[in-house]
């Protein structure tokens, strides 16, 4: 057994890390650590996250450190504020009993004078985003790199696809030529290898944890969709799986935002992950994730790092990854300490190809599946239900006393009605919902080509299950609403309902359409989140009533099994009333 004392580290690191409990070095800390104690040349070390990168790099780089000077002597780059952060922490505890060692932090979106005056305290150890860094650096010149020994670019594969290319390149111009490289990696993406080659002088290369292969118990699964239908598709699988607990990785966090908030629309317990949040926020929804409070997690992969969840039961890839190793990264979050695991992909025709590329890297097939049909989704949903039911512990002391007045009232129904009963109970919703639902085709190549037949049947499809619904007018939201003529609803009650609901005197309330049983209203687009939350627990002559946002020609799909009752159906407007009206 190898000891962090035979690599090579001094005591006062040692007793930091005896602390933090590392009892023995990580696979990549043992190979790192004695070649940056030893020897000046670059490093590239390639490693999947949790492998232990940055004692690997940090703690040589600690050791190095000339404490009794107060140049910048390092530079660690790392492509976000929360990594920054991070490993500035980990630095510090590394080094609680090293004397004189002075690490800052600079980011974006903080106060830069505050980062200014920490500078020119004397940072040994500068722990930056590469914006910030450059920034700082080259226009506000207030930090002189003209002293660093050592550069470490931390997940530059991260720092690449986020596009700070060019601030690396400003950057690094700025140090002197005889400072050290070390580049960490999950990916060794072609743009990260020529960013080794610009940078990196004949580096050794270490490599940790079976880098490239996907974890064993991970089951691969393909359903391939016609962009349209890529958010029906999502729902019918997490409605396929009702114990999920997963990541669903999206692209932009424009999608992130956009998926979690239609899931959430739809009734689940989800929520996003995305850069525009605030640290607290951010930690808030972490939290909530991981007490399980929240079932999906939309994320971009960027911030799902630093989220580290064991037993997730799914990794869905709202849309597939540019790079295979992303793909493998991604499902290794998945299938981890023995649990079984599933890593879902929704594609279209067109990324075809990126599937056999990740087939030939793993050295697995993906399963092509169709997207589930509503009576199998049914039945799944019920079937888990009734495991339930058989599986629920019953506390008969507590129960017992309201039995006699319950078997008294059900009297009237025999065994099986009651199973009825209680099934229905459970699964109308769900019925209702997927009752009348076209299946979403599986696209073949020669869909696309749009054969005569094709064009039909997809039309058929859009009529059943897409009503189209006019556009808003500009500056408007458009809402859905459950209640119609039926309800004997009239214009004049649906602004009152608003104006009473949302507390609000003068909401601009543009188009107003009364169906038979439900109706749309558009109002000006700065009061969207007050009608939602207003409407949230409203009722009306003692309905619930459910208010939604509806996108013209997207969301059209019935209201949700989960928390309505309100459903569409593809007749035309009764009234048109097109008047602005304020109230
Ligand atoms: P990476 O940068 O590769 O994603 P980290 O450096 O963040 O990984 O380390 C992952 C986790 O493992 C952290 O919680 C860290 O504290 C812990 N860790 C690192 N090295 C050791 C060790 N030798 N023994 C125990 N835990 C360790
Ligand atoms: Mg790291």
């Amino acid at each position: 057994m190898t000891t962090f004392e035979e690599l090579g580290i001094q005591n006062d690191l040692l007793k930091g890390i005896h602390e933090l409990g590392f009892e023995k070095p990580m696979s990549i800390q043992i190979k790192a650590i004695p070649l940056l104690l030893k020897q000046q040349k670059d490093m590239i070390g390639l490693a999947q996250t949790g492998t232990g990168k940055t004692a690997a790099f940090g703690l040589p780089l600690i050791q190095s450190i000339d404490i009794s000077n107060k140049n910048t002597q390092s530079v660690i780059l790392a492509p976000t504020r929360e990594l920054c952060l991070q490993i500035a922490s980990d630095l510090n505890n590394y080094a609680k009993y090293v004397k004189g060692l002075n690490i800052v932090t600079v980011y974006g979106g903080a106060d830069i004078e505050r980062q200014i005056s920490a500078i020119k305290k004397g940072a040994q150890i500068i722990v930056a985003t590469p914006g910030r860094m450059d920034d700082l650096l080259n226009r506000r010149k207030k930090i002189d790199l003209s002293k660093v020994k050592t550069v470490v670019l931390d997940e530059a594969d991260e720092m690449l696809s986020m596009g700070f290319k060019e601030e690396l390149d400003a950057i690094l111009e700025r140090t002197p030529a005889t400072k050290r490289t070390l580049l960490f990696s999950a990916t060794m993406s072609a743009e990260v290898l020529a960013l080794s080659k610009n940078y990196l002088h004949d580096p050794v290369e270490i490599a940790a944890g079976q880098r490239n292969t996907g974890a064993e118990n991970v089951k691969h699964t393909c359903y391939t969709v016609h962009e349209k239908d890529r958010y029906f598709a999502l729902k019918r699988i997490v409605d396929y799986n009702p114990d999920i607990y997963g990541i669903i990785f999206c692209r932009t966090r424009e999608e992130t935002k956009n998926i979690a908030r239609k899931l959430m629309q739809d009734g689940y317990n989800a929520d996003a992950l995305h850069g525009d949040l605030s640290q607290a926020q951010r930690e808030s929804v972490m939290h909530k994730f991981r007490v399980r409070n929240l079932k999906l997690l939309t994320a971009t992969d960027v911030a799902a790092r630093g989220l580290d969840v064991k037993e997730l039961t799914h990794i869905i890839n709202y849309r597939i990854p540019d790079d295979v190793t992303g793909y493998i990264h991604r499902s290794g979050r998945t299938g981890r300490a023995g649990h079984t695991g599933s890593s879902i992909v929704i594609i279209n025709l067109k990324e075809k190809y990126k599937i056999r590329q990740i087939e030939a890297k793993l050295g697995k097939k993906f399963k092509m599946s169709d997207v589930p049909d509503g009576i199998e989704i049914c039945e799944k949903q019920l079937f888990q239900f009734i495991d339930r039911l058989e599986r629920i512990e019953i506390d008969h002391r507590e129960i017992n006393r309201f039995l006699p007045q319950i078997y008294e009232k059900l009297a009237w129904l025999n065994r099986e009605d009651l199973i009825k009963h209680f099934v229905a109970l459970q699964f109308n919703h769900f019925l209702d919902y997927y009752k009348n639902s076209e299946d979403i085709q599986r696209p073949t190549d020669k869909t696309t080509r749009t054969s005569k037949k094709s064009k039909k049947s997809q039309k058929a499809e859009n009529k059943t299950s897409r009503t189209p619904v006019p556009a808003a007018e500009d500056g408007f939201t458009r809402f859905y609403i459950n209640l119609g003529e039926r309800d004997k609803l009239t214009p004049p009650e649906l602004i009152g309902l608003v104006n009473k609901n949302t507390r609000q005197r003068n909401i601009d309330i543009g188009k107003i359409d009364i169906m038979r049983k439900f109706s749309f209203f558009e109002v000006e687009e700065q009061y969207t989140d007050k009608v939602l939350n207003g409407f949230d627990n409203a009722n009306f002559k003692k309905r619930k009533v459910v208010v939604e946002i509806s996108n013209a020609g997207t969301e059209t799909t019935p209201s949700t099994p989960r928390n309505g009752n309100g459903k569409r159906s593809s007749r035309r407007p009764r009234k048109n009333m097109k008047s602005r009206r304020r109230l």
